[in-house]
């Protein structure tokens, strides 16, 4: 391409974000400098299975290039050369892959560091080690970059070159094979990364599990090591794995930056023939929660990475497992699109599943505590299987933790079941936003002792719609009013004297009158002590919460109008049932039953229906006060 050795260096400016992160970079004070190796490593490693991938339907893209990864120091030069056999950019690809910041990972650590600005408590330094920040991270060590790619089926190379400093140039470049080479010009404080015995101790720190093979080479040395194990990590003996060697994988394979909590290591043989190396993060993943909901474990087959995109290997509701699975029984060709609805896939994600699944009922049987903290950060995620996946229900039941009225910290159902008292033939729940320990529904309950379990997620309205009991006991909604029957559960002890039933009959009857429409029935509640009223839902009608919550999606036009429940003991009560026989009271009543109403439709959470007429009362009310 005769026009293309007359192209000058094109130049262009970094993304506003990018050169904020450079900037960080170029000043870092990071003490943990090193980890740009690991970073560069993990990108060449990256590039060289994704050759080998695309390889497999295009063999002559392979051609006799080994994949490798050759890192070669230059003292007199001041440099510091990776080169890699991989995939290569283009120039649109360099453009792109390192103008911008293309993954989520490098734009979640910027919001950390907005967030952090301004606060002493995080600098930038801290949260690079909490994040890893990729290709970028060599302007910690070097103050010019080069970048020479030559894109796998193109015979185009294309030079990338920036300080660090708000620009980079583009231009055509030489070279011979297929690969990338980046060459760090390092700082002057950076020499340190010019030893080639301190480079290899850290590659068997940080990268001894990738599985190609790193050579390390300084001057006209002809020959250069192999540094690295250079064997897939999940192939090598449990035995000779260390739980750092785990750590860096797990880090590497999820670009995740923490400690992994659990990892679940094994081999099937027999029918299926899989290796699995599957970590349960310690933090849970910033993607958790995307739509998608997309399982990011990476499958291979027999050693040759396949695709990070496939959901037919664990269910959506474990997607926060990362890790990879490798597969025998698969064959080497299989296209992306033949992955879905393949019966191996099916097969091995039903035995996997309940590997994972076997994994944390051992964690919650032995590691109680750290079960607790694992529960905390994925307890909501694997909910969406009570709701999603019928076959895994028990399992999942076993497995799930709640908050509770009778104590702190969680509970499983095994044990609510037997506290249960005598005669209790339901499992009590409140779905509450808060943990609202103030319910007024629960007050019954708790001067009965009977304890009552607090769920706390949005999902918990879903599965409770769908599963309906555990261990042959049937769940109920406290704020149902079935739930009302709370004497056969026992005496609540001394709750004060109630009003004489005539006198709350009457009562009820004129606040009916009253209130009309806006409730769907009065009555006397056993369920409070020391609240004078509260909302209920009537018998068959949904829970409270969840009617809210469809009512806000708008997935319900209306929500059905509540029960009030009035406290015949509470002295509020007692007063207004005493003056309901008595002449020239009814205004003091009236008064009282919307204000009654309202403040039932506050201690639940529920919106006024007609703020102006509350606040009128409310006013009436303190006028009356004043008098
Ligand atoms: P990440 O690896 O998480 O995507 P990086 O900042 O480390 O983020 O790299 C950005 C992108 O640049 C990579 O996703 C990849 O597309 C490209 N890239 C970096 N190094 C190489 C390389 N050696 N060969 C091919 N592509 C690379
Ligand atoms: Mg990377």
């Amino acid at each position: 391409m005769a026009d293309r050795d007359a192209v000058k260096p094109e130049s262009f400016g970094f993304q506003a974000e990018v050169a904020r992160l450079l900037h960080m970079m170029v000043h870092s004070v990071y003490s943990e400098r090193e980890i740009f190796l690991r970073e560069l490593i993990s990108n060449a490693a990256d590039a060289c299975d994704r050759r080998r991938y695309e390889a497999l339907t295009q063999p002559d893209l392979l051609g006799d290039t080994p994949l490798e990864i050759l890192i070669a120091i230059d003292k007199q030069a001041k440099t510091l050369t990776l080169s890699d056999s991989g995939i290569g950019m283009s120039r649109s690809d360099l453009i792109e892959n390192l103008g911008t910041i293309a993954r989520s990972g490098t734009a979640r650590f910027m919001e950390a560091v907005k967030n952090a600005e301004g606060k002493a408590a995080a600098s930038a330094p801290d949260l690079i080690g909490q994040f890893g920040v990729g290709f970028y991270s060599a302007f910690m060590v070097a103050d010019k970059v080069r970048v020479v790619s030559r894109r796998a089926g193109s015979d185009e190379a294309w030079a990338w070159e920036s300080d660090g400093l708000g620009s980079f140039t583009v231009e055509p470049a030489e070279r011979e094979a297929v690969g990338t080479t980046i060459t760090l010009h390092m700082k002057e404080d950076a020499a340190e990364f010019l030893e080639k015995y301190r480079l290899s101790t850290i590659i068997r720190t940080y990268s001894d599990h990738i599985a190609i093979p790193i050579k390390l080479t300084e001057g006209d040395a002809a020959a250069a090591d192999t540094v690295n194990t250079a064997q897939a990590l999940w192939t090598r003996p449990k035995s000779e794995i260390g739980e750092k060697d785990y750590a860096e994988f797990y880090r590497h394979i999820s670009g995740l930056f923490d400690e992994p909590l659990r990892t679940l290591h094994y081999k099937a043989e027999g029918k299926l023939e899989y290796t699995c190396l599957l970590f349960t993060p310690g933090m849970a993943p910033y993607d958790l929660y995307d739509p998608e909901r997309k399982s990011k474990v990476k499958l291979y087959v027999k050693r040759v990475f396949i695709t990070d995109d496939c959901e037919e290997l664990l269910p959506a509701w474990l997607r926060f497992m990362r890790g990879i699975v490798d597969a025998q029984d698969l064959a080497l060709n299989i296209s992306r699109e033949m992955l879905q609805h393949n019966p191996v896939l099916a097969a091995m994600k039903k035995a996997i599943t309940g590997k994972v699944l076997g994994d944390f009922a051992r964690m919650a049987e032995n590691e109680p505590e750290t079960y607790a903290k694992f529960w905390e950060q994925f307890g909501k995620v694997l909910k969406e299987g009570l709701y999603e996946d019928f076959e895994r229900r028990e399992e999942l039941l076993k497995l799930a933790r709640f908050k509770s009225s009778a104590q702190e910290g969680l509970t499983s159902l095994a044990e609510y079941v037997s506290r249960m008292k005598e005669g209790q033939k339901a499992i009590y729940y409140l779905t509450t936003e808060d943990g609202a320990v103030a319910s007024p529904q629960l007050e019954g309950f708790k001067a009965r002792g009977v304890e009552v379990l607090l769920l706390t997620d949005p999902i918990d309205d879903f599965w409770l719609g769908v599963v309906t009991e555990f261990d042959g006991k049937p769940f109920q909604s406290i704020t149902k009013a079935s739930a009302s029957d709370l004497s056969a559960l026992g005496e609540a002890g001394d709750l004060g004297e109630a009003a004489p039933a005539g006198d709350v009959a009457r009562l009820i009857a004129v606040m009916k009158g009253v209130l009309g429409d806006a409730v769907k029935d009065i009555r006397a509640s056993e369920r409070l002590t020391d609240s004078p009223v509260c909302l209920v839902a009537d018998e068959g009608d949904m829970d409270l919460r969840l009617s809210r919550m469809l009512k806000a999606h708008d997935r319900l036009k209306t929500v059905a109008p509540r029960v009030l429940e009035i406290n015949p003991r509470h002295e509020l009560v007692r007063q207004l049932a005493a003056r309901s026989g008595q002449e020239g009271q009814y205004d003091t009543i009236a008064l009282a039953s919307h204000l009654l109403l309202d403040q039932a439709r506050i201690l639940e959470g529920e919106p006024l229906p007609d703020l102006p007429g509350f606040a009128r009362r409310m006013s009436d009310v303190l006028l009356r006060l004043a008098q």
